[in-house]
């Protein structure tokens, strides 16, 4: 009966490739992948750590806030997209929708997601992009990610928040690395560092021929920039800390089928995995005998196949065609199936203290998940629980995310910039020794899928984990 379902689901996945209806079926987004990390629960799509049907007080513990709250662990969030982007916000808010941003935004009586992240939770270091000076000069307050009230009051100065902003001209490590000197979470300051661009982010990064990559400029930090600032911020505080790093370009690159501004994406991911790691080697305060650090992604997006591997494993970047925000390759060097989300598995490596590692092992198979090897994303948060808070098996904890980095992406980019396969520096096994596949289905996706197969729909209590995934992109030897 299993087999079936099985030949039933890859022969479905197969038939909506080859049509080019990849993307038609719902699967998971930001918020609800986001939350599932975060809380260890699945939601519908668009909620922020929000129970699923958006009930009255819905709100969903992350594991962040029980690590505040119990063990008086200092918290960090950086992204290159909005800080108050549905991936960061489930670390730190509580909203039915996503589209929540400011207060102006909301409904009358909804709290921004803004305004709960920077002025309630008030993670220990938040920096981010969404400045409206580049994003949304003219304070339209439907597109805007943070409210002009709250800008204002930031300028003038909140007490306990030390906030910095893109400014025209100035580099941005050049005021983010002064922070990093003197700020430490045990005498009750927070930084809040508010940069990004005209599109929103950091700014693209650039593909050079040879496999090289260049930043935009340099008025926004790059992930390794931000990252390390939290890194030695964070460390100080004596009760140990979680950071979460998001490269979220990544997932917008993919929307667009944009492969040049994909690859930069993962090159700025690798760059600041490899800082962290690096800095955590030198041994300080926090190192990788105590500090646990896991690399994935929330959902795949853009159905994105390599075609040509000889061809991008010269380093020559990919001729586009179309525009920057809707492309494709001439060349025929990769293809992307989609302009939305996929429900593909993603990958999940892991490093740190070795009884720490060992949780992930054991979780494998503990929960119903699409085959062998495959956790799924709700277990994220039961791992961090366990081994930060009720087993103390690592006194620190690190989560970053490349926000729609399916396999796919990472195969382009590790060929553009390494001239091989599985050669990012997380692909390491003597850096990264755990790796597996991780589920990323929301609800929705989920009761999608069943009502297509004439199954019950997702209850908590009893599901079938074949139904969420597509099952096509667990690839030969990774299917069951
Ligand atoms: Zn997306």
């Amino acid at each position: 009966m299993i087999i079936d379902r099985i030949a039933f689901l890859t022969a479905l996945a197969i038939l909506i490739r080859n049509a080019g209806l990849v993307g038609l079926l719902p699967a998971t987004d930001s918020a609800s992948a986001a939350t599932a990390l975060a809380t260890g629960g699945k939601t519908d799509s668009g909620n922020i750590c929000w129970l699923p049907g958006d009930p009255p007080n819905g709100r969903m513990t992350a594991f962040t806030e029980t690590l505040r709250d119990s063990l008086d662990m200092a918290i960090g969030i950086v992204t290159t997209v909005p800080f108050s982007h549905a991936t960061p916000a489930a670390f730190a808010a509580h909203n039915p929708d996503r589209e929540n941003y400011t207060e102006d935004a909301a409904e009358p009586g909804t709290p921004g997601i803004a305004e709960e992240m920077v002025l309630e939770f008030r993670p220990d270091v938040l920096i981010g992009a969404g400045h409206p000076a580049w994003d949304n000069p003219h304070w339209v307050p439907s597109e805007g990610y943070i409210s002009r009230e709250m800008l204002r009051d930031l300028r003038r100065g909140i007490e306990g928040i030390v906030f910095l902003e893109r400014v025209p001209g100035l580099r941005a490590t050049a005021a983010l690395s002064l922070a990093g000197s003197f700020l430490d979470p045990d005498d009750g300051r927070s930084l809040f560092a508010l940069y990004g661009g005209s599109g929103s982010c950091f700014e693209p990064w650039q593909l050079l021929d040879g496999g090289q990559v260049c930043r935009a400029t340099v008025e926004n930090p790059t992930l390794a920039e931000a990252g390390l600032v939290a890194l030695e911020i964070l460390s100080r505080n004596e009760q140990g800390f979680f950071l979460v790093i998001e490269q979220g370009d990544i997932d917008w690159a993919s929307h667009r089928n944009n492969i040049c501004w994909l690859i930069g994406s993962v090159y700025d991911l690798e760059q600041a995995v490899a800082a962290l790691c690096s800095r955590l080697a030198e041994g300080c305060d926090a190192d990788l005998g105590n500090t646990v650090v896991l690399v994935t992604a929330d959902h795949e997006c853009g159905g994105l196949e390599v075609a040509n591997e000889s061809t991008l494993a010269t380093g020559l970047v990919p001729d586009m065609a179309g525009t920057p925000d809707s492309s494709w390759c001439p060349g025929g060097e990769v293809f992307f199936h989609s302009s939305e989300h996929t429900n593909a598995p993603v990958r999940l490596y892991a490093c740190g203290p070795a009884a720490a590692i060992a949780v992930l092992d054991s979780l494998e198979g503990s929960y119903p998940s699409p085959s062998q090897g495959c956790l799924d994303n709700t277990q994220v948060c039961e791992f961090f629980e366990m081994v930060l808070l009720e087993r103390r098996l690592a006194r620190n904890g690190i989560l970053i995310i490349g926000d729609g980095m399916g396999t796919g992406a990472e195969d382009a980019a590790s060929l553009f910039l390494h001239g091989r396969l599985d050669a990012l520096f997380w692909q390491d096994q003597k850096v990264f020794p755990f790796s597996c596949l991780c589920a990323t289905w929301d609800i929705d996706a989920y009761n999608a899928r069943a009502s297509m197969l004439g199954l019950p729909l997702y209850s908590p209590e009893e599901f079938d984990p074949l139904v969420g995934s597509d099952l096509l992109s667990l690839g030969p030897g990774e299917s069951m």
